[in-house]
């Protein structure tokens, strides 16, 4: 059984850790530094990234955090999550881990488009493309040479990057946690493997 961190400082962790355990993961909300030790791996959920990076600083968390993932933890960040995992942030110096090669534009689609969901085909994913439930969403606008890009919205409208892989780093613009396929934590977990 593998042992799951989720982030539980702020945003949508419960739900992160109910899709985690119906793959039969053993799931412990990390809030201290301590929470994290022993975990397999762990995930960063979506919220305010500008909360939980003043958190996790705080707390003296993101260091430790940041040490893991080098160090070859794998590492799951939705939304909030993704921002907190790119190395660059479009026009804002906030907190973060820093250790995906890419660059994320918060809050992408305005504030006419709060949230919308679309279907969307994932690169790794058998059975067909996968709801995907979009709120306040950022996209990734630049992407190093070592990410995998797993899938793009409206592919044939240029860039738009909503889901990638660095190595031990997944992440996604979107909430996979908010509907029920199960499909994206089971990608995560057979990253552990
Ligand atoms: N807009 C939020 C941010 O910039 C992310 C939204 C989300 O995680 N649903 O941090």
């Amino acid at each position: 059984m593998a042992r799951i961190g989720v982030l539980a400082l702020q945003g949508a962790f419960r739900e992160h850790a109910a899709a985690l355990r119906q793959l039969g993961a053993e799931v412990r909300e990390v809030r201290q530094l301590k929470d994290m030790d022993g975990l397999e791996g762990m995930v960063i959920p979506g919220g305010e990234s500008t909360t939980i990076g003043k958190l996790l600083t705080e707390w003296r968390m993101l260091e430790p955090l940041r040490r893991r993932i080098l160090d070859g933890m794998p590492v799951y960040g939705s939304c909030a999550g993704l921002i907190l995992l790119c190395r660059e942030i479009e026009g804002s110096d906030q907190p973060r881990l820093g250790v995906l090669d890419a660059t994320v534009r918060r809050n992408a689609f305005g504030r006419q488009v709060d949230s919308f969901e679309t279907d969307l085909a994932v690169d790794g994913l058998t059975g067909g493309p996968l709801r995907a439930v979009f709120i306040r969403a950022p996209l990734i606008s630049r992407v190093g040479e070592g990410v995998r890009v797993l899938a793009r919205l409206d592919a044939d409208r240029g860039e738009r990057i909503v889901a990638v892989r660095q190595d031990n780093v997944l992440a996604t613009s979107f909430h996979p946690e908010l509907t029920p396929d199960l499909r994206l934590h089971r990608y995560f977990l057979d990253m552990l493997a």
